[in-house]
């Protein structure tokens, strides 16, 4: 994964590194460039001025290969699943751009992007609340070939029952409604609705966190299967952890709008440099009790702060056990930090190092923090 940008090659050199190739556009499926979203706040009366912004995404650049999985990670309000409602064209975005396959789909028409939408698919949090319950299974599935004009008749029911069977799922089920169905079923009824139209992107948001732990992992097996088999790209998003880390190849890590850490999934999981990933990554289960065992819980002091008024320099700063007086007045650029591949990068004017205690400088932090407002 790269995320482009002069300033973030010279940063690079700067570190005595050599700047990351530039990715083959071939490679790349999704190239998401300085994308801004920000909502507007109107005042309440007759004028409906606006009043003031909600910094949902702010300047944010990532790219999706062809074939892998993006994990995005980061708390409720984080500006995740704003973020994939633009990459999707549900939303226009403020500004930036957003490439797919080579063409900038970013401002273009709702008529223009037509084709798009059938080349980026998503699948949503809620098996429940995402289907129509009064609509039949092979009606829901098939709903794609109808609106792209794709098949119709026996020729539809056909493919529809093909990819039922795809995903697990009775073909004679055909004629079910979904409270017919359990939880899992009815996500993998939305994995294959997805599938239909057979699009290059399926926008993961929160797609198995509704689920039981033994259902979530069967609904993953079948997304990785289908990525083997269809060559999918994913942009996954989650706020659990391991959950990503079992589905990704890339991770970017996401902080009130902003990327606070990205890279390929090992590096990050295993040395993360940004104290948010480390305070996440130790708040996450571990499977393996040895690792738990080992794991200090870092404790985050405060609230997220407001997206309408982000905090000056680090957007962490307030919250942060490593913060310093330069972290209140200077944004740290995402960038590459010494020793690490030129693929990984932090935006932290003091990154973690490895071994380094941030559970003790976060209770440090906290009780300082207490004593003042006492
Ligand atoms: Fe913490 Fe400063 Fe790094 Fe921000 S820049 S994460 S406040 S140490």
């Amino acid at each position: 994964m790269s995320v482009p940008g002069t300033e973030n090659a010279a940063a690079q050199q700067a570190n005595g590194q050599q700047p990351a190739p530039p990715d083959s556009d071939d490679d790349i499926l999704v190239r998401i460039e300085n994308v801004k979203k920000y909502f507007p706040i109107k005042s309440v009366g007759f004028t409906r001025r606006t009043v003031g912004q909600v910094h949902a995404v702010d300047d944010v650049s990532l790219t999706i290969p062809r074939g892998r999985t993006l994990g995005l990670v980061g708390e409720t309000g984080c500006g995740k699943s704003t973020l994939a409602r633009c990459v999707a064209g549900l939303i226009p975005i403020t500004s930036g751009s957003i490439t797919f396959d080579g063409q900038k789909i970013s401002g273009l028409s709702r008529r223009a992007m037509q084709p798009f939408r059938r080349e980026i698919q998503m699948i949503f949090q809620d098996p429940y609340g995402s289907l129509n319950p009064r609509q039949r299974v092979g009606s829901i599935i098939g709903e794609p070939f109808a609106i792209h004009n794709m098949a119709s008749g026996n020729d539809r029911k056909k493919r529809v029952q093909e990819l039922m069977e795809r995903v697990g799922l009775n073909p004679e089920h055909f004629n079910r409604f979904p409270a017919e169905f359990s939880g899992g079923q009815r996500q993998r009824i939305g994995v294959a609705r997805a599938l239909a139209v057979r699009p290059k992107l399926i926008i993961c948001d929160e797609p198995v966190s509704a689920l039981d732990v033994s259902i979530q992992a069967q609904v993953l097996n079948l997304l990785a299967d289908l990525q083997d088999e269809f060559g999918l790209s994913y942009l996954f998003i989650a706020h659990d952890l391991e959950v990503v880390r079992h589905v990704s190849h890339a991770v970017a890590v996401m902080y009130l709008g902003r990327i606070a850490e990205a890279g390929p999934k090992d590096p990050v999981y295993d040395h993360p440099r940004h104290p948010y990933t480390a305070a996440l990554l130790s708040a996450a289960p571990a499977a393996d009790p040895r690792t738990a065992a080992q794991r200090q819980r870092i404790i985050l002091v405060g609230d997220v702060p407001s997206p309408i008024d982000p905090p000056s320099g680090c957007r962490f700063h307030p919250r942060c056990p490593k913060a310093q007086d330069l972290c209140q007045h200077e944004d740290p650029p995402l960038e590459v930090k010494p020793g690490d591949p030129v693929t990984h990068q932090a935006a932290c004017h003091f990154p973690v190092q490895d071994g380094e205690d941030l559970a003790t400088a976060g209770s440090a932090t906290s009780a300082a923090g207490s004593r003042e407002s006492a």
